[in-house]
């Protein structure tokens, strides 16, 4: 798509098909200036009445603010970590067609009664190489796989940022082999966070990976370093994504 061009794409959600238009918002004439896509959508149509059935919590945190503070204010509203709700887009085989699909606040409550008791490492592994639990049943099944896919697009993709070379080493092991290894490793734990944001996961090689579940350093997110119980420190080496955070 040229710069300033829109076309009309479709979205795939839950059985239903929208449309909505994509437009380049770029309009520079420098070449160096990254593009940037919005998605446009009728604020009463279909898909904006779709969106706002799923994700009402969200809504209404977001209209209790707006009516609590000055008219004025119209600063950027941050969902709190516990009551976050993410629209994951997908592509297709088809061209301007993507899957959307709404995780909201109930398919978290249904994956942290599902992951209740587990260890940290297990859960990693399901997601990473996707363990199907049998025996729960089929609707909560499908809430558990949407919070796994979207957890595994981002690990994959974090991989692909960093071309399989691991944070903490710097290392590539499988590259000489012709294969790819790598994981990714979730700095506040899933478990007890639920958190697969990008900035909570890590690229790591398997021997580092299983270090750090077995010893459980901390992470000082200000120096991006892991310190160890004993007194060993491991700095990240290279880092493209993650945020420090102060404090
Ligand atoms: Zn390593
Ligand atoms: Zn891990």
């Amino acid at each position: 798509m040229q710069r300033g061009e829109s076309k009309i794409i479709h979205f795939f959600m839950n059985r239903k098909t929208y449309d909505a238009k994509i437009v380049n918002v770029n309009n520079s004439v420098e070449k160096r200036k990254k593009d940037a896509y919005q998605i446009r959508y009728t604020r009463n149509g279909d898909l904006s009445q779709a969106l706002q059935q799923y994700f009402f919590k969200t809504m209404n945190y977001i209209r209790a603010i707006r009516e609590s503070r000055d008219l004025k204010d119209r600063s950027y509203i941050k969902m709190p970590e516990g009551l976050k709700e993410y629209l994951a887009i997908y592509t297709t085989e088809y061209e301007d067609t993507f899957l959307l699909e709404p995780i909201a606040q109930d398919d978290f409550q249904v994956m942290k009664k599902a992951i209740q008791g587990m260890k940290e490492r297990s859960v990693e592994n399901e997601i990473e190489y996707e363990i199907e639990d049998k025996n729960s049943g089929i609707e909560k099944r499908l809430q558990i796989v949407k919070i796994r896919k979207l957890n595994r697009k981002i690990g994959e993709n974090l991989k692909l940022l960093y071309g399989y070379r691991y944070q903490i080493c710097g290392r590539v092991i499988g590259e000489k082999y012709g294969s790819r290894i790598a994981e990714a490793h979730h700095i506040d734990y899933f478990v007890n966070s639920l958190n697969n944001d990008a900035n909570n996961q890590m690229i790591v090689c398997p021997n580092h990976h299983s270090v750090i579940h077995d010893a459980n350093p901390v992470f000082d997110w200000k120096s991006m370093i892991y310190k160890f119980n004993n007194g060993c420190e491991e700095k990240i080496r290279i880092n493209k994504h993650l945020m420090r955070k102060n404090g």
